[in-house]
């Protein structure tokens, strides 16, 4: 027997948002995809926990599927695949499209970089017979988050006769780790009624890396010169070579499926390579495009996004400048016309800390990719808002290809704000919205997704390029 709808549950189901557009949409066999793609972002993320690591396994994985090194003198068709890399810190990947470059380009551009603890130009001490490094913090860190865990050391040293040296020891069981120590609660009575931010100072992140002297002597820095001579027969460092160095503390932990049903991926780094992942594997499934499809994988956002490897770097602009050049257009014509989707996460809500959400705008775990129309803070200072036309466009496209979405905002209006990169790229002119994965515990050592806003994340960077 059926129930016949009243009149106002008929009009409900046509006026109002569908507010569960959740998992519950979803059929096992989309379930099982998502599984199998985290599985395979967990590798990936595993490997690249610095941008040049991120960089590297993605041009590996690039070439393997037939992108080759960007020729400034050579003439691209449809269908042809070229990478760019920019200082082995950006990368760039380029599927060229049927539709001439004067009908503009198709963006997808994530951040591979993530906070961290890098060391100082001169890091190395020796304090009470024990050899320590000085650390600055890069990005927005909670910095008690950081004291007594396993810390790997990640990094590259570059030398001055022009070789430099690979360094990536602490994240396997068998191999050493680091840490930053942190005060006993029995003695922190003055510690604890310290403010969270004031608590753990910035010059508090020492990280402790080893405590027996040289030949077992007494003289002063035996310890500091135990520690050089493992570096030097290792590495072949010495102590002023930390001067021409990139060499960052993070954390050690290997990536791991979260929760009894394993629905989630807890992991350092999810910011952005949550996103960097998918729109790299949308790249390499886009085959024959409609316009150019360029895919970004870029630096510095965690800072600002300034320097020459950050997206305010004139890389991008110099690369469409010259394929436009090559054929016949003018650059900026070329970028007046692209339409992009800065791919970076936005925070998930949080049932503990709900009072920093706004429940109506907030994005949350396993209901899909969400689109972020502006970030900022305040009253929307420095945000790039995406306009209404671009959003119906890319909502539309979303709900065409079947993909689980939603929409969020970072938070409380005054709870504080954030950015991404799309500002930059929008000042160029083109059309830019956030779509991202929803993260929990965003910069910690440990964050939070679930597996199917990723592989959802995947289908839309796919869509987006089709
Ligand atoms: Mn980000
Ligand atoms: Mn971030």
């Amino acid at each position: 027997m059926s129930i016949e709808k009243t009149n106002a549950e008929k009009l409900k189901e046509k006026l109002f948002a569908k507010k569960d557009k959740g998992i519950k949409n979803l059929s096992e066999e989309e379930i099982i995809k998502a599984d199998e793609f985290c599985g395979k972002y967990a590798e990936f993320l595993n490997l690249a926990k610095t941008e040049r690591e991120a960089v590297e396994i993605s041009l590996k994985t690039a070439k393997e599927n037939g992108f080759e090194e960007y020729d400034r003198n050579k003439k691209y068709n449809a269908g042809d695949r070229i990478y760019c890399v920019n200082r082995n810190k950006n990368i760039l990947l380029a599927v060229f499209g049927k539709q001439p470059l004067e009908k503009g380009v198709r963006f997808s551009i994530a951040h591979i970089d993530s906070p961290r603890l890098d060391l100082k130009p001169n890091p190395l001490y020796e304090s009470s017979e024990l050899a320590m490094l000085k650390t600055h913090y890069y990005g927005g860190i909670k910095k008690y988050q950081w004291t007594a865990i396993p810390l790997a050391l990640h990094g590259v040293v570059a030398f001055k006769d022009g070789s430099s040296v690979t360094v990536r020891v602490g994240d396997d069981d068998s191999e050493p780790c680091f840490c930053v120590t942190d005060l006993l609660p029995h003695l922190a009575k003055e510690q604890v009624s310290k403010t969270l931010s004031k608590a753990i100072d910035g010059e508090d992140l020492n990280v402790l890396i080893g405590s027996r002297p040289f030949d077992n002597t007494k003289e002063a820095e035996n310890v500091k010169l135990n520690i050089l001579n493992i570096l030097f027969e290792k590495y072949g460092i010495t102590e002023s070579d930390f001067l021409s160095a990139e060499l960052a503390m993070v954390p050690a932990f290997r990536v791991r499926d979260i929760g009894f049903d394993r629905s989630m991926i807890g992991a350092y780094g999810h910011d952005d390579k949550v996103c960097a992942y998918p729109a790299l594997m949308a790249a390499i499934n886009t085959k024959s495009p409609e316009y150019t499809a360029i895919t970004i994988l870029t630096d510095k956002e965690e800072t600002g996004s300034d320097g020459n490897t950050g997206m305010k770097s004139a890389f991008m602009e110099h690369f469409i400048n010259e394929i436009a050049e090559a054929q016949g257009v003018k650059g900026y014509t070329v970028l007046d016309n692209s339409k992009c989707l800065s791919a970076d996460v936005n925070a998930a809500f949080d049932p503990t800390y709900a009072g920093a959400y706004e429940s109506n705008n907030s994005s949350y775990i396993n209901k899909g990719v969400v689109i972020t129309k502006y970030t900022g803070s305040g009253g929307k200072y420095g945000t790039s808002d995406a306009s209404a036309e671009y959003m119906a466009e890319i909502r539309s496209m979303l709900d065409k290809n079947g993909i689980l979405w939603q929409s969020g905002e970072l938070g409380k209006v005054d709870g504080g704000g954030g950015g991404t990169i799309a500002k930059y790229v929008a000042n160029l002119n083109v059309d830019v919205v956030d779509l991202g994965v929803p993260v929990l515990s965003m910069h910690a050592p440990l964050e939070v997704v679930s597996k199917i806003d990723v592989y959802m994340a995947y289908k839309a960077f796919c869509a987006f390029f089709e």
